[in-house]
């Protein structure tokens, strides 16, 4: 008999994970982060004391790639909508779908499923937490621009009596805490834990769901944070708050390596790289603990068509990007909003330590108090220059994006794939 119940309970454990399941699943999107960005990062990073161009953790968990054009009726060229709806649901749709296919039907995605299996979920991020990407794993939107709508249906959808999201991590408050609706306070009274602050997260409850809002809109850049980082913290707490014996899905999003490639902007491209590398070098070492655990890690689509060299020359050198203490945004802010009596040149020494060109030297005396986005650009252009590196869109392309994998089943996303077929084989993997 007790055999027998030995049994029959290593067979029920075999039903609710099987063997070969994984129990944890983590899948991270970089949002615009197609090849350039890995390898950018890898000269960036650079130990240059040492002759050898050093690996990243993104080269150490590389293992493929995947295409990421959207359905046909959008042509090759993704938006982060389509392609999160083709990576949560493994269902190619139309740019600006969220969880829909192109007749705008709802399709279930693989939160939602986990979330059926008995697994936790979450998502943390670094853009607002109903934006295209978080967004088209919790809820199904006919277009990613009803924000209001989205961020509602957070809080009223049901998944088999319960709600989708555990864990909600990122930015958002003026989407939360409105004049017609506090989806705040409505969380709350929910039971959900709720914190403002970054600072905050090491001390939440772990056996509470968890609700984090740390901006009004998307979070600053990583360059503007102390020691540089605030997607590591997240996704720590994330995965603090829902272990548990059934296991969890998570989904962390490093959302704004696409905003620094649509602002052409360099600096805070390795910035946003830099903390997302931080955050999968724990990822890899907490897989390394937790063997039973699933990490995959990929990319929605390539943004800005960066260039690591420009106009003929064999140069890229990004290591200028080191010495800035601040965002180039926030640079720009410095510039223009200068004391008086602080000399405008001497201040852009301080903040972009190289020298300038008379050209450049000539448009920074031009710049006014009102004109922040000409100073943003002057000093995105000075660093460019400086760093060699090409832009050829404010948008994105179509080129294909890495795929990196470690922990139990890994190994099914060795090779090319298309973005659906990455949904389709974490599906397959739930209990
Ligand atoms: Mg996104
Ligand atoms: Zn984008």
């Amino acid at each position: 008999m007790r055999l027998f119940l030995f049994v029959f309970a290593s067979l029920v454990a075999l039903a609710s994970h099987g063997a070969d399941k994984p129990k944890n699943i983590i899948y991270v999107i970089s949002d615009g982060m197609g090849p350039v960005y890995t390898t950018g990062y890898r000269y960036f990073a650079d130990d240059k004391s040492t002759p050898k161009v050093d690996k990243t953790v993104f080269d150490r968990l590389h293992v493929g790639s995947a295409s990421t054009y959207p359905a046909a009726i959008s042509g090759v060229v993704t938006d982060s909508a389509a392609a999160a709806t083709a990576l949560s649901t493994g269902v190619k749709s139309y740019n600006g779908a969220i969880g829909v296919d192109v007749d705008k039907k709802n399709i279930p995605t693989i939160l939602e499923m986990a979330k059926q299996k008995g697994m936790k979920t979450g998502v943390a991020v670094t853009s607002q937490v109903n934006h295209a990407t978080p967004a088209a794993f919790i809820t199904h939107n006919e277009s990613r621009k009803n924000y209001n709508e989205i961020a509602e249906s957070y809080f009223d959808q049901r998944i088999d009596g319960q709600f989708t999201a555990d864990v909600i991590l990122g930015g958002g408050t003026q989407y939360f805490q409105r004049e017609d609706r506090d989806l705040v306070g409505e969380f709350i009274g929910a039971g959900y834990e709720y914190v403002n602050n970054i600072d905050d997260l090491p001390s939440v409850q772990p056996d509470k769901p968890l609700l984090g809002l740390f901006a009004p809109v998307g979070l600053p850049w990583a360059l503007d944070y102390p020691q540089k980082k605030r997607l590591l913290h997240l996704a720590q707490a994330a995965v603090k708050s829902l272990e548990n014996d059934k296991g969890f899905f998570l989904l962390v999003e490093a959302s704004q390596v696409d905003w620094a490639g649509h602002a052409n902007d360099v600096a805070a491209a390795m910035g946003e790289m830099a903390d997302l590398a931080e955050t999968l070098e724990w990822l890899e070492a907490y897989v390394d603990n937790n063997p039973d655990t699933l990490l995959v890690v990929t990319a929605d689509h390539s943004t800005g068509g960066i260039s690591l060299a420009r106009d003929r020359a064999y140069i890229w050198k990004p290591e200028f990007i080191h010495k800035l203490e601040h965002s180039p945004a926030i640079i720009a802010q410095k510039l223009v909003l200068k004391p008086a009596g602080v000399q405008r040149e001497k201040l852009a020494k301080q903040l972009l330590p190289l020298e300038f060109e008379d050209e450049e030297l000539a448009a920074l005396k031009k710049l006014t108090p009102v004109d922040q986005q000409s100073a943003y650009n002057w000093v995105k252009s000075v660093i460019d220059r400086e760093t060699h590196t090409g832009w050829t869109t404010g948008g994105h392309t179509a080129v294909d994006v890495p795929v990196l994998a470690k922990g139990l089943g890994a190994d099914a996303f060795i090779g090319h794939q298309d973005n659906t077929e990455i949904a389709k084989k974490l599906i397959r993997v739930l209990p």
